[in-house]
């Protein structure tokens, strides 16, 4: 048995835009299998279809509202369309949507049987755009997803751990507004987002100030990377941001990552200027936590997933970057910029956890 359990189905690849234009397409599933075969990572690792589960639309409930589960529903029933000028559904979509819903599930009870320590679940549609009710905090649209797998993961892991020991790492490009919405009023998960200034991109948040609600305030941490950052600024943001998450809640013990390649330089939807640098570095430091990963397919659409994506497995199984890059720098004033964000995130963290303690 190997360390690594990858989860992958065929039907994820049935999700298809009628007009075979979209960029969120089946290729992209394609793309990364040949990714991960052009280097060990393949082989070692055990492959396995997700067991089926009558209960997953239930589950779904627990994090959407049911009546967007039903809607989603009904569109592919009717054989599909528009869910919002960005996102597309046909017959299969909520098909396939289930079936990674029940993939992540059933990966993440392996983690808690102590079966694997890694699970990676290539599936799509992807979700960490899709909040409660569809768009999620007050974007325009659901960014081409439809069920957030990675909160459903993480409510569920939550279930069988002690409070704070579930960490959502997204290191997507764009800010997983989807999670946080679903978890901002969770006390219990973590959740830690890296992202392109969300005033140059979609969804337009992410905020430093946007840290949860209620008793989950300051457990929602978003640190903006500055439009042009290089591997030296990111790597940078990445580890204060861990840190700070470690000193306060100490090491968790899973980590669901929200896994998008589209901030690496050669994506093509970005502004960041990362390598594979940032992606092996990334992998290396989770190993570092010792804890359970359950790895969540997000974005990434062109060379990201042939290289960043094998370059940040490698980094968490522990073995040598397959494609090693040389670093990329950042600026003067994109340093100081990327640095005034993250004290920005940090104070009003601490600030949250100062006014929770008793006086
Ligand atoms: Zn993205």
């Amino acid at each position: 048995m190997h360390e690594m359990l990858i989860l992958y189905d065929d039907v994820f690849k049935l999700h298809d835009d009628p007009t075979g234009a979209h960029m969120e397409s089946p290729q992209r599933l394609t793309r990364v299998i040949s990714a991960l075969k052009a280097t060990r990572l393949y082989t070692l690792a055990d492959h396995c279809s997700p067991r089926l589960s009558p209960w997953t639309e239930e589950r779904l409930c627990e994090i959407h509202s049911c009546e967007y589960v039903a809607r989603i529903r009904e569109l592919s029933e009717k054989g599909g369309g528009l869910v919002d000028p960005d996102t597309y559904a046909n017959e299969y979509t909520f098909q396939a949507a289930i079936r990674y819903a029940e993939a992540v599930l059933d990966g993440a009870n392996e983690l808690a049987e102590n079966k694997y320590r890694v699970v990676f679940v290539p599936g799509r549609p992807p979700g960490h755009h899709a909040g409660r009710y569809g768009v999620a905090m007050g974007a325009p649209t659901l960014g081409f997803c439809i069920f957030n797998v990675s909160a459903l993961t993480a409510v569920h892991l939550a279930r069988l751990s002690r409070p704070r020991k579930v960490l959502v790492i997204d290191f997507d490009l764009h800010h997983g507004n989807g999670t946080q919405e679903i978890l901002y009023d969770n006390p219990d998960i973590i959740h830690l987002d890296l992202h392109q200034d969300p005033s140059t991109i979609y969804p337009g948040t992410g905020w430093p100030w946007q840290i949860g609600e209620g008793e989950a305030k300051g457990t929602k941490i978003n640190i903006l990377v500055p439009p042009g950052a290089g591997d030296d600024a990111y790597i940078a943001l990445f580890d204060k941001a861990l840190d700070l998450v470690l000193d306060i809640y100490g090491y968790p013990e899973y980590v669901v990552i929200d896994a998008g390649f589209d901030a690496y330089r050669d994506d093509g939807l970005g502004l960041l200027n990362l390598s594979t640098t940032t992606y092996y570095h990334i992998g290396m430091k989770l190993r570092q936590l010792g804890a359970k990963y359950l790895v969540v397919f997000e974005g990434g659409y062109l060379e990201g997933l042939e290289r960043a994506l094998p370059a940040f497995l490698a980094g968490l199984l522990g073995l040598q970057n397959p494609y090693s890059e040389d670093s990329t720098k950042s600026s003067n004033s994109i340093w100081s910029q990327a640095l005034e964000n993250f004290e920005e995130t940090r104070k009003n963290v601490e600030k949250a956890l100062r006014d929770q303690l008793p006086p």
